[in-house]
């Protein structure tokens, strides 16, 4: 292999844990998949559930089970400790204050409720929301309905030819049109590309626009302080972050979220209700109406503890490693296409296509190894479209994977490559 490059393990930047050991670990990392033991390389879409994550979903329900803030009883009390203390957590892990946390069912719910809840109270017709080219349907549908309804214009920062955003670009759309909201990705999903948020943030900032971040694919795999990377908000989901699904966060300043109306109403968010009229809570209790994910809650408490047990600059620092294994491979199969800037400006995501083999053909031959990649637009049809390709194939990285997995993605295509090309 041309894996020569790459530091080998133990070298100074190289991961901190043995992926090998984490693996016992994840009881679905134990299965086999048409008689091969599963190569898991789709943790973009949901990352593998570590035993103390399923144990601490189970253990709510087998002990502390109940409804969370309106009870007097022992077991609501617990229960309430535990999404209290799952958000007290979230805020810790992100240097954040507890009443800056929102639970959310995940980033799409957190992204709409920025949108309809702040944007759109706040922007005049003919105001700018500026996005990007590379973002996720969930960042780019919600600025679209809201410009729609609200009459502002809905601009997207081009990319370089190599897949990163053109920051000369960001600057000149900033001063042309004022834009009142930038909403952009911090990882690409698709080109892996880590965007320089703090650097944007600022510029946007001191142009007058308010920074909403995806944080989807960045919190789960980089330290993310909310100081140092100075947006307003940030959502991401805990299910690619071990954490169990139906579960995001919303972090948002603490005047920002003082200023934003709540997408939902019901029980749990009023301060006063009248027949005809009601006053809110304050935040974070104003945006989470009805009963809320509480055993989600508790068992994403356990997933940040086991992060936090790695390090996120450790898990940084292994995806690193294998993302630069892994092209270093991917280069020198004939016929395949990467997408995206080189090792060095992205994250674990690797987006191909294969000369001659459908993405979802070679998903497939790929299945029939035990290697689990993804293939289609990635709900980035915009993106898609730019690159010129209807669909590509993905493989991402996490915490559990190692060269063995990229070894067997790399004999995967080349086996593709024989049947189908
Ligand atoms: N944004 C990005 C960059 C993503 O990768 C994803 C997940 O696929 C989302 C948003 C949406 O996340 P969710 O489906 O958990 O709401």
């Amino acid at each position: 292999p041309a894996g020569d490059a790459v530091p080998p393990a133990g070298a100074k930047g190289a991961p901190a844990f043995d992926p090998a050991v984490l693996r016992r670990d994840f009881p679905i990392l134990q299965r086999t998949v048409h008689g091969r033991p599963l190569a898991y390389l789709d943790s973009a879409a949901t990352s593998q559930k570590p035993a103390a994550v399923i144990d601490a979903l189970a253990a709510f329900y087998r002990e502390s089970n109940a409804n969370v803030h309106r009870g007097i009883h022992t077991l609501a009390e617990e229960a309430t400790a535990a999404y209290e203390g799952a958000r007290a957590r979230t805020a810790a892990f992100l240097g954040a204050c507890e009443d800056e946390i929102v639970f959310t069912r995940g980033t799409t719910e957190a992204l709409n409720m920025v949108a309809w809840g702040w944007a759109f109270h706040h922007l005049q017709p003919g105001d700018t929301i500026l996005v990007t080219l590379m973002e996720h349907h969930s960042n780019l549908v919600p600025w679209q309905q809201v410009a729609a309804r609200g009459g502002f214009q809905l601009r997207a920062v081009p990319l370089t030819p190599d897949g990163r955003l053109d920051t000369e670009a960001f600057t000149r759309l900033l001063e042309a049109h004022r834009p009142r909201v930038v909403a952009l990705a911090h990882m690409s999903n698709v080109l892996g590309t880590i965007n320089p948020v703090p650097e944007l943030a600022r510029q946007a900032r001191a142009a007058g626009a308010v920074v909403v971040v995806d944080g989807a694919q960045s919190v789960p795999h980089l330290p993310v302080d909310v100081g140092s990377l100075g947006a307003d908000f940030l959502a991401f989901s805990a299910h690619k972050m071990l954490g169990p699904t139906g579960l995001g966060v919303l972090y948002g300043r603490r005047e920002r979220l003082a200023e934003m109306e709540p997408l939902l109403g019901g029980g749990g968010m009023i301060r006063r209700v009248e027949v005809d009229r009601s006053t809110w809570a304050d935040p974070p209790q104003r945006f989470e109406a009805g009963t809320p994910p509480i055993a989600e809650a508790a068992a994403f408490t356990a997933a940040l503890d086991y992060l936090q047990r790695l390090g996120l600059e450790a898990v940084a620092a292994h995806e690193r490693e294998l993302v630069r294994y892994a092209w270093e491979r991917l280069q020198q199969v004939p016929g395949l296409v990467l997408y995206g800037p080189g090792p060095e400006h992205r994250g674990g995501v690797l987006s191909f296509t294969l000369e001659g083999v459908h993405p979802h053909d070679l998903a497939q031959v790929l299945d029939g190894e035990g290697v689990a990649i993804r293939a289609g637009h990635h709900c980035t049809q915009p993106l898609h479209r730019h690159l010129g390709v209807v669909a590509t194939a993905r493989a991402s990285f996490y915490i559990y994977n190692d060269r063995d997995d990229v070894d067997r993605l790399v004999d995967g295509i080349e086996k593709a490559r024989r049947l189908l090309a």
